[in-house]
């Protein structure tokens, strides 16, 4: 079978940015699962059917997302930042809660496991959507300094942020994400922890380089 490895972790855990480094060094693809769930908050936004999970999941079967070089499109138009923002997450994080959801983009996520590998990051990759992956790792680090890295990508974005708000708002989110009944984030007996609040991105890259089987 193509090998995967699976990266999993709370948000702005730096997995996102290990993931595709990692992906980058051997060659392989990659899949940032969360942004299948932020395009489909972000559909359920522009459709007002936050509140309706059929709906949801109606959009999130339909999904009319491409990625094309490096920019991300929903029904033609450019979503690549407007899917970063705090209401995107924020929503992602409710309508990720849905069965029929995570139902509705699971062969759109193992669709990308072709040769030569796949490094897939988000918060099943090891325990639903690639459960016989070869590596898997959990990626994690304080909320302050998760709080801290996801305000500079903000600032750097020129998006606004606010430190306490951040806090508090990923607090809540990875309450939410680990809370579901269904794919709750958590670290699986079978991966590798790396706690990545003091490291830098090159050091978490090489932990986890370092330890693929
Ligand atoms: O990783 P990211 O912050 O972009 O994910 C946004 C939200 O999507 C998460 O808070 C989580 O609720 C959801 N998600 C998920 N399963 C994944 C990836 C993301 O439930 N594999």
């Amino acid at each position: 079978a193509v090998p995967v490895i699976a990266i999993d972790g709370p948000s702005a855990s730096g997995k996102g940015t290990v993931a595709a480094r990692v992906a980058e060094a051997l060659g392989y693809h990659y899949l940032d699962s969360g942004s299948l769930y932020r395009l489909v908050a972000l559909a359920a936004i522009q459709a007002d059917a936050g509140d309706d999970p059929a709906a949801v999941a109606a959009l999130a079967e339909a999904l009319p997302a491409e990625f094309v070089g490096g920019r991300i499109l929903l029904s033609g138009a450019d979503v690549t930042d407007a899917i970063r923002s705090e209401d995107c997450a924020a929503m992602a994080s409710k309508v990720a809660a849905i069965p029929a959801v995570r139902d509705a983009l699971l062969e759109r996520q193992r669709a990308y496991r072709r040769a030569p590998g796949l490094v897939a990051e988000g918060r099943d990759m090891g325990s639903v959507v690639f459960p016989d992956a070869a590596n898997k790792f959990f990626l994690t680090a304080s909320v302050t300094a998760r709080a801290e890295r996801r305000y500079k990508q903000l600032m750097e974005k020129g998006l606004p942020a606010n430190i306490d708000s951040l806090s508090e708002e990923l607090s809540l989110r990875d309450a939410r994400d680990a809370a579901r009944s269904v794919a709750p984030l958590m670290k699986l007996p079978d991966a590798i922890l790396v706690e990545t609040s003091d490291m830098s991105i090159d050091e978490a890259v090489r932990f986890v380089t370092e330890r693929i089987a």
